[in-house]
Order: C-alpha cells, then structure tokens, then sequence
C-alpha cells in the first residue's frame, strides 16, 4: 500500500527544508524525502555561515533580496530564533576587474537602496584590517550580512515537523513516476509513495531525480573549499569592526568577519574542479588553498594562517541563474536550485516553490520567467558559460 501526501519534497538540504516548512505552516499534508541524514555534509547547505546582501548584479536579484530579508524575518517569528546578523559588506573592485562595479551600483540605485562607493584610503581608514591596491573601488551597502548555513536549515526542519510535515532521511528516492491526473508515485528508501505534487531541489543531483521523468538541465557541479584563518587579534576581526567582503575579479574571493568562533572563514569563487555529487572527493585542495593565503597575506595582512578547510559542492548553470519552475510537460513537478548562491534567499525559494507546488502561481515581484527550465542558458547547448557574479 502506498502512504499517500499532498505533496512531496525531494532533497532536504536548505531549499527542501524551507519548502516542506513553508507548505507545512499552510497547514498541507507535506512528505520530506532525504538521501542521506539530515544535516549531512556532502551537499552546499552545512557549515557555518553564508553572506546575505542586497547586492547584486541584476535589478530584479536585488529586488529578489527584499524578499528574503523578509522571509528570513518570518523564520525568526516562527522560530523566536535570530538568524540575521547585520555586518555592512565590501564589494571590492581592484583596478582593471572583470566584473564591473556598474552593474551592482545602478542595480541597487533602482531601488533606492543607500551605499556609499569608497576609495583604498577611505576603505584603510576605516577599516585599517583591509590593504587594498591603489586605484581600488569598495562599494560599501550597510545591510549586508550573515546568516547561518546548518543552524538555519536544522531551523526550518524543525519547524516543518513542528507544522506536521513528514521527513524521512536515509530515503534515496530511487524512482519517480508521472501518473497523470493521478497523481505521482515516488519510490524512496523501500517505500513507494503517492503524491499531488513534487518538489525537486536536490542540488548537485538534481539530473538523478529529473531523469526518472526524461529530463535533464544543464548542469556542472564543482568541488570548492572554504578555509578558515586564525588572526593573532580575532578581536580585530570581529563583526563590529569587519565587514563581510566580496573581491570582484577572476579569481574572485569572498570572506567573513568572526562568526561563532575566533576564526575568519574566506574562500574562492568557483575555483574547483568539476565532480559529480558520488564521485568528489572531500580532501581540500593544497594549491586552492594557497592561492587564497596569498591573496588573504596581500589583503589582510592580519588575518593570520589557514588552519582548516572544508570541501562543499557548486551546482552551477551555464548563466549562473536560479532554477524555478514547472518541469516542461510534466506541470506537478517544480524544481528550485540556487546555482551556488541560492542560501541567502532559501526561506523565499521555499515560499515560491511552495507556491509553484500549491498554484502554479508565485506571490512575487520578480518576474520568475528568467528562473523557468525552458530558457534559452537550459535548453541551447549553445549557450555562453560565465559564473562569475
Ligand atoms: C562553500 C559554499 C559557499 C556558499 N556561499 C553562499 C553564500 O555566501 N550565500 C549564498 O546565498 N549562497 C551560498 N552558497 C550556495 C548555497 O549554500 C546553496 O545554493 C544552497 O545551500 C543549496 O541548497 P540546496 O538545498 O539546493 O542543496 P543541498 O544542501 O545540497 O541539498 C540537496 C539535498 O538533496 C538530497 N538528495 C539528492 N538526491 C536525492 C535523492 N535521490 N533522494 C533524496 N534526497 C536527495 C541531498 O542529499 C541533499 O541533502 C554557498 C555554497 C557553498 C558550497
């Protein structure tokens, strides 16, 4: 006999944990399907801390960003939890970048959003941590911040259990079968299931899920590390006084103030090699991590010796867009992907695919076409590569 749900969520890292939380506080009948334990560290949702910011390259992702700052407040009513810890963020422009401070600037100044663009000394002088090249810009945006990466998404299944949602982990869905008007039968961890709808965001093996229904999305998963670094004065280094920062170039960096610990955690930009979800490894890479110590030397002198790295796995489209929307030719089925920037908005991926699930219909401001699977960057093999954001 097959146990029978409203709906089914395939993949319980952040964007599955946020949709069973957001289709359980609707009050729906939700099963969540995990393949390994919740919590597991072989995806993109662990560790400690991911950036949230409003900026960003495109006007509607910056229009996107409201809403999240939003959805996450709504997880921290739910939960009585703090999950958003305001730091102000750099995004540094050294002189000749290949990413263009333009695009973030009018981007934020469509809505009205305040930053302030500075100078190497206006940056050294309040910021005397930072050693930037001369001629670099710093667009600085007040709003900028962290929130947690395992601690978020162990939140959001809490509160999908606390709203009466199944989840059930060790449960590899092996099989996913479209019946139609009746419905869907999923078989994961010995069981078959019959669902209404399915919610596919399994992330770097969302092709696994997807081929069971003849489709696929062009999709390239890499294995990135973080490193952390162990400063002399972690004090000096603390969110009061650090800002989250991104650098703008290839390659480009990105770190974090203290966070939880007297470390900063800093990485590289799709700097990895290409895996697969089975076959990476976990085993930090020697030169990636000493290309960012130099560069970590060079910009924060202070910032002290990488003392531990972690691998974490990419999925990245060929835009570097999200993926949300219905799978073509089958209409119950939505998928959400975050193209390896998709934790800052995963209570708003929630919400919107739980929507997508509930209607077909989105409550957004942001026109979702651009997110659809059948866009040109997903079906012309074709189609330009830049991941670089
Ligand atoms: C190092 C690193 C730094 C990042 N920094 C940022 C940042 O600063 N800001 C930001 O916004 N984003 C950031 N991201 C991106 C963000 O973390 C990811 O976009 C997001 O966590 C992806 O969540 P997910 O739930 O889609 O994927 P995952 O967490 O990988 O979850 C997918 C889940 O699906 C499960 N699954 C797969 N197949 C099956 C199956 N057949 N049956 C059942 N379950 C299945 C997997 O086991 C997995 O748990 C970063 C990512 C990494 C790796």
């Amino acid at each position: 006999m097959a146990d029978s749900f409203e709906y089914a969520v395939i993949g319980l890292g952040a964007l599955g944990s946020a949709t069973a939380w957001q289709l359980a506080r609707r009050g729906a009948q939700v099963l969540g399907l995990e393949r390994f334990a919740l919590g597991h560290e072989r995806g993109a949702s662990h560790d400690s801390s991911r950036i949230l910011r409003h900026s960003y390259h495109t006007p509607d992702y910056v229009k996107l960003t409201f809403e999240a700052y939003d959805d996450w407040a709504t997880l921290e009513q739910d939960t009585s939890e703090s999950f958003v810890t305001v730091t102000g963020g750099l995004d540094l422009f050294p002189p000749g970048c290949v990413i263009p401070p333009d695009d973030y600037t009018s981007s934020l100044a469509a809505w009205s959003l305040p930053y302030a663009m500075l100078d190497t000394a206006a940056v050294a002088a309040r910021w005397p941590q930072f050693n930037l090249p001369d001629g670099a810009q710093a667009l600085y945006q007040e709003r900028t911040g962290i929130v947690p990466a395992a601690r978020g998404t162990a939140a959001m299944q809490r509160q999908a259990v606390a709203g009466g949602a199944v989840l059930r982990d060790e449960s590899a869905v092996t099989a996913v079968r479209d019946l139609g008007s009746g419905g869907l039968e999923v078989d994961a961890g010995g069981q078959t299931y019959k669902v209404r709808r399915l919610v596919v965001t399994a992330d770097a093996w969302s092709n696994d899920v997807l081929r069971h229904l003849g489709y696929e999305i062009p999709l390239t998963v890499t294995q990135e590390q973080v490193t952390y670094f162990t400063p002399e004065r972690p004090q000096d280094f603390a969110a009061e006084k650090f800002p989250v920062w991104i650098w703008m170039d290839d390659p480009s960096f990105y770190g974090f103030p203290t966070y939880g610990e007297p470390t900063v955690k800093a990485a590289q930009d799709c700097g990895g090699p290409a895996v697969t979800g089975d076959d990476r490894s976990f085993e930090p890479d020697a030169d990636r991590r000493k290309l960012l110590a130099d560069f970590m030397v060079a910009t924060f002198p202070g910032s002290g010796p990488a003392t531990r790295s972690k691998t974490c796995l990419y999925t990245l489209t060929p835009d570097r867009d999200f993926v949300l929307g219905a799978v073509p030719g089958h209409e119950n089925v939505v998928v959400g992907l975050g193209a390896a920037h998709g934790f800052k908005f995963a209570p708003t991926f929630g919400r919107l695919l739980a929507d997508l699930a509930s209607t077909g219909e989105a409550t957004t401001e942001v026109d979702l076409h651009q997110f659809r699977l059948d866009r040109p960057a997903l079906t012309d093999p074709d189609h330009p590569v830049s991941w670089l954001l």
